[in-house]
């Protein structure tokens, strides 16, 4: 049985405030991770694990992103209502499960089929119903693009032209580009024909697998 008491929120509230410690500022992502409960993505026995700042295990390899690392790159995206958003790199669910709070149309896409079958059983059980995707993220989503935002969970070797053909005038793409320990978190904004490109700290993420990303 998934309970949200007030020992949990407690925690989520530290965890807030330890996220605008960080730098996150935007009003509309800390009060998001004040309301997803972390710790239904978490066994009973990890409970203690899911509001300290950190990444964790979730099995198949992959892990559940740092919650600042979630909250920067939500940040960054700028998600406004309504926005139609594709998520790279579903794992958990949790970073959809933020996109939704803020008012995302939330695509996301995963490649581990695992991960896949179980997130989405999971999610709409906790009361989350973003679009879910199995395939090959790193070539985007042509079918339901174009996207207002794009954000890329997995590190990438390069930034996929796919992904940039596919954001919508005014569209935003955060994404960590690098090589397989440690990437750099970039932020490429698209106004008509053109791609300007914003560079932030360096990130270490799991690899983007598949054409457009590493080949194992
Ligand atoms: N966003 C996730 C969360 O909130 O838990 C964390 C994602 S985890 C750091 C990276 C995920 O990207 C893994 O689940 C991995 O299987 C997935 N992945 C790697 N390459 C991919 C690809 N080409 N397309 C889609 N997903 C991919």
């Amino acid at each position: 049985m998934l309970e949200d008491n007030y020992k949990q929120r407690g925690l989520r509230n530290k965890l807030v405030k330890m996220l605008e410690k960080k730098g996150i500022s935007d009003a509309r992502v800390l009060a998001a991770i004040a309301k997803v409960p972390r710790h239904f993505f978490f066994e009973n026995a990890l409970l203690e694990h899911a509001y300290q700042d950190k990444a964790f295990p979730i099995g198949e390899g992959q892990t559940i992103s740092q919650p600042y690392t979630v909250a920067f790159q939500s940040e960054k995206l700028e998600i406004r209502p309504g926005d139609k958003v594709l998520e790279i790199g579903t794992g958990s669910g949790y970073q959809a499960c933020i996109l939704v709070e803020l008012g995302a149309r939330v695509y996301t896409i995963e490649y581990n089929r695992v991960l896949f079958e179980q997130t989405k059983s999971f999610l709409p059980q906790i009361g989350y119903n973003p679009y879910f995707f199995y395939g090959d993220g790193s070539k985007g989503l042509p079918a339901k693009a174009p996207f207002n935002k794009i954000i890329v969970t997995a590190g990438a070797p390069v930034i996929p032209k796919a992904l940039t053909d596919q954001l919508a005038d005014g569209g935003i793409l955060i994404i960590p580009v690098g090589d397989r320990e440690s990437q750099r978190m970039l932020r490429i904004r698209k106004t008509g024909d053109k791609l300007q490109k914003e560079e932030f700290a360096n990130f270490a993420f799991v690899p983007l697998l598949g054409e457009q990303g590493w080949k194992s």
